[in-house]
């Protein structure tokens, strides 16, 4: 999640930029169950964060060899789902920072996004998108640098997240719908992988963005909830809702948006271009370690974060069967 302050900079410049049968739920929930029981489980959730937020990442920051390695670690496991490429050789897609948009004393210009494919059996035109950023910070909103920023709630959380969604729908191969699985790196340096990667994108064929942040701990949801940001800006909340019923995971309606979460991660880019894109989330940067060297696995609720991606699965299953479309209620800005 980018700092607020950030945003506020941001918001000065322009941006590049039915009534579903009983069996199909009940038959989705058992699927559901035999191959999301393995893959939905903590010890897997708890595996990705040990090795996305270990001190030797050094938090996974850009234009580093903590981050190479993160990347390398999501590369192979894609790989090991047997995932398709976009366009690209390579589930690497390299994107290239002006220098006025580096950090100082940066010399290097290349960032690089990760992006893996499952095709959809009968709608391979249209395509839903899950996504997290894996890059991290290394000091605090007053510059301050002490002690390693390993960002275990901020991203890894959702990294891990969309990993295990990936390897769940690579496995059980339902999806009537393309599904794109985004990794993006420079979301703290402004939100430039999915400012770089957005714009290669048909609009009309996007249905909707999962992007997944700070999961890991729940101060704001609660346990066995999430909250979507800026939910009032499409139907998308309605459609999540129906499917959640009956998952024991509720999705906590937050009306106001005081503090921007909304246009302060890598959905708002894909928003601005008129799609349905929102951030699943638990909590916030009113946590005590946003942003600070405490954001460790150690504080993650592994137990809970579980049973939230197992959620996410559920609730997108009429995005991810070509049932549902979600609709904007206010228009970009
Ligand atoms: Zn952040």
């Amino acid at each position: 999640m980018l700092i607020s302050s950030f945003w506020i900079k941001m918001r000065k410049i322009q941006l590049n930029g039915s009534i579903l049968l009983l069996g199909l739920l009940l038959s989705y929930s058992k699927l559901i169950g035999q191959a999301g029981d393995s893959i939905f489980h903590p010890t897997l959730v708890s595996q990705h964060l040990d090795i996305l937020a270990s001190d030797s990442l050094r938090g996974r920051v850009n234009f580093t060899v903590g981050q190479i390695k993160a990347a390398d670690y999501i590369n192979q496991e894609l790989k090991s789902y047997g995932l398709s490429f976009l366009e690209h050789k390579s589930f690497y897609h390299p994107f290239i920072l002006a220098k006025e948009l580096r950090p100082r004393g940066v010399t290097d210009s290349v960032l690089n996004n990760l992006i893996a494919v499952l095709p959809g059996k009968s709608k391979a035109d249209e395509v839903i998108i899950f996504s997290a950023h894996y890059d991290h910070v290394d000091r605090d909103i007053y510059g301050n640098k002490s002690g390693i920023f390993n960002g275990a709630n901020d991203n890894a959380s959702g990294v891990a997240a969309v990993l295990m969604l990936a390897k769940y729908f690579s496995a059980i191969k339902n999806n009537e719908r393309t599904l794109f699985f985004c990794f993006f790196a420079g979301e703290e340096l402004g939100l430039l992988g999915s400012l770089a990667f957005a714009p290669a994108l048909e609009p009309e064929k996007v249905k909707s963005v999962i992007n997944i942040e700070m999961i890991g701990k729940h101060d704001r949801s609660g346990k066995k909830a999430f909250f979507l940001t800026g939910e009032q800006n499409s139907d998308l909340s309605k459609i999540l809702k129906r499917n959640l019923s009956g998952t024991g995971v509720k999705l906590r309606s937050e009306p106001e948006d005081p503090t921007g979460l909304f246009n302060r991660s890598d959905n708002y880019p894909f928003f601005r271009m008129g799609i349905p894109a929102h951030s699943i989330m638990c909590s916030d940067d009113k946590d005590s370690c946003y942003h600070q060297p405490c954001d460790d696995p150690q504080h993650v609720d592994v137990e809970n974060m579980a049973l939230i991606i197992r959620a996410i699965a559920a609730s997108t299953v009429t995005l991810v069967n070509g049932k549902d479309s979600p609709e904007l209620k206010r228009k970009p800005k």
